[in-house]
């Protein structure tokens, strides 16, 4: 499969099929559940839209196995479907997972509810602080699991020991890339065996569909997909055009996610009222050194603290650009309050400990004008 220099052009041409698809010039939908029968010889090979094998599902795979920089990729039905049978085919009944303390809400639930029916056993662990690791390992410890920046504090970890601690204890490190994406990061480069993405956010961009993703080796794509044909969360037709139609315009969607991010939190942090703002590529923060170190910008994605919950209500009356939703990471500007919505099913104590109080906004910065939107953060604050 041919692969281009650069994650721009990859994100235009990487996989292209135009044999299977009469010459045009985009990946047209195959909207068709089976495809006659060649040779195969292996029940996950015969072509049926479940197997994930159809064209758009191939184009997808192999564009987007260049642009992570992998052997090979897989799409799924939801980012949960990618994260859950990324694990499940990796870490077995009576094994252990070693995760970061402050996961996305939906994988922090099926760590916290779900797994242990399995007989999966999980330990939270901070994932900037590797002293800590080692007093947390069990001789069944199978896998690592930690996100690119976090969501909705956006930390970021000593991702490097991640991959050094794995290597030496023997596990699987899998990160959940969705925030970063490969624009500004590419797990694969520091020795991650396993790249997850909600493709519901950047990868796709624009609040249209839920899909998910897994980059990795062919060995463990393989795996991963070999599950997931049992599981049934295979992506259809229609979302998989959409998903490469949105893939397209991924470098220069985050190239602007990245400056425009980057501005308004400068101002934020300067504003009256704003107490603190969370963002990676400001200075003030725990994790920029580590962010410099890691990635080419620091996303679109930053949260911000006021001075009370009243001047929180405040804000969300008054502000009229970005929309008051949950998700992330689309061409619109969306604001969320994570104690009333992603952290709703967590208990108060705990979430509070985390630092998701209810005066905490998250804002997923998209592509309208940024002094426009400069404008209303600030008139909507004041
Ligand atoms: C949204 C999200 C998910 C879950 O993805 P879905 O597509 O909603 O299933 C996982 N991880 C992160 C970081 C997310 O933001």
């Amino acid at each position: 499969m041919k692969r281009y220099r650069t994650l721009a052009t990859n994100a235009l041409h990487a996989g292209e099929r135009p044999e299977d698809a009469r010459g045009a010039v985009v990946t047209p939908i195959f909207q068709s559940a089976n495809f006659l029968q060649r040779e195969e010889e292996n029940y996950h090979d015969v072509r049926y839209m479940r197997l994930s094998n159809s064209p758009n599902h191939q184009v997808l795979g192999a564009r987007i196995a260049a642009l992570e920089g992998t052997e090979d990729a897989l799409v799924a039905t939801s980012g949960m479907a990618a994260i859950t049978a990324a694990i499940l085919s990796h870490v077995h009944t009576g094994e252990h997972l070693l995760a970061h303390k402050t996961l996305y809400g939906g994988s922090q639930g099926f760590l916290d509810h779900d797994a242990p029916k399995l007989g999966l056993s999980v330990t939270s662990v901070d994932f900037s602080a590797p002293d800590t690791w080692k007093a947390a390992l069990r001789p069944t410890t199978r896998a690592f699991y930690v996100e690119g920046i976090t969501n909705p504090l956006m930390e970021v970890g000593e991702l490097h020991a991640v991959v050094e601690f794995c290597r030496e204890h023997g596990l699987i490190s899998l990160i959940d890339n969705t925030i970063p994406t490969p624009v500004n990061f590419r797990p694969t480069e520091i020795g991650f065996d396993l790249i997850l993405h909600s493709a519901t956010k950047y990868y796709n961009g624009h609040s249209d569909i839920v899909a998910g993703i897994v980059a990795g080796s062919h060995d463990r794509i393989r795996r991963v997909t070999e599950l997931l044909n049992h599981l049934g969360g295979s992506l259809d037709a229609h979302a998989c055009f959409l998903l490469e139609r949105g893939m397209k315009t991924l470098a220069v969607r985050m190239a602007h996610h990245n400056q425009s991010a980057l501005r308004l939190a400068t101002v934020l942090e300067r504003t009256d009222g704003v107490t603190r703002v969370n963002y990676p590529g400001l200075a003030s923060n725990p994790g920029n050194i580590r962010a410099a170190a890691l990635f080419k910008g620091c996303s679109g994605m930053l949260s911000i603290y006021v001075h009370s919950s009243s001047r929180a209500d405040r804000f969300f009356e008054r502000v009229q650009i970005p929309r008051h939703a949950a998700s992330l990471g689309s061409v619109e500007s969306l604001v969320v309050r994570p104690a009333r919505s992603t952290h709703l099913g967590m208990e108060k104590s705990r979430r509070e400990a985390l630092g998701v109080t209810d005066t905490l906004i998250r804002i997923s910065v998209g592509l309208e004008d940024i002094e426009e939107l400069i404008d209303d953060f600030t008139q909507a604050l004041a």
